[in-house]
């Protein structure tokens, strides 16, 4: 599965939902999301961190379409195989 058909099946199966929570409500749930994932990589919780991945992009996606942000392709747009920095395929910045 690439990353359009992630963010498509997303708006398939909520976006009735998600359209009507509206881009502040589901970032705030994009964000609590994004807590879990600390927490459970905090903890070392395998399963928990894996689930949480799910949810974050699940939610990422969701707010994407939200706003009407096709996330396939803005990602390419920044990152298209190369670092947006130093324009090289392995990132030779000194920081970060
Ligand atoms: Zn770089």
């Amino acid at each position: 599965m690439e990353l359009g058909e992630a963010q498509a099946m997303m708006r398939r199966i909520y976006y009735h939902k998600d359209s009507k929570r509206g881009p502040g409500k589901t970032w705030e749930w994009l964000m609590e999301e994004v807590r879990e994932l600390g927490e459970a990589i905090e903890a070392g919780d395998e399963r928990a961190i894996e689930a949480e991945f799910a949810d974050v992009l699940a939610w990422l996606a969701s707010l994407a379409n939200v706003v009407g942000i096709d996330l396939e392709r803005a990602f390419l747009s920044k990152y298209p195989g190369r670092c947006p920095k130093c324009g090289r395929t392995v990132c030779m910045c000194a920081t970060g």
